[in-house]
């Protein structure tokens, strides 16, 4: 059964936000009308996980703890 994330802070059931810095770079290709025709990111583009930081997304306090605790909970179901 699906337990309902409660942010330890607003001890509310919310959602959360999950920001992962990145590296590299975004593209965007226009035509010699000035017409934007392609965008594209890079290939080498890394995703820093180690360094994502979780956010409440009622009061923004960081929860990166407890959403991990929920994550491993909902895992072992
Ligand atoms: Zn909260």
């Amino acid at each position: 059964m699906k337990k309902e994330f409660i942010c330890p802070y607003c001890k509310r059931a919310v959602g959360w936000r999950e920001v992962t810095p990145v590296r590299g770079h975004y593209a965007a290709c226009f035509d010699e009308n000035g017409v934007f025709f392609e965008a594209a990111y890079s290939d080498g583009m890394n995703y820093y996980y180690k360094s994502t930081t979780y956010e409440c997304l009622k009061c923004n306090r960081n929860i990166k703890g407890a959403v991990l605790r929920y994550k491993k909970e909902q895992g072992n179901d």
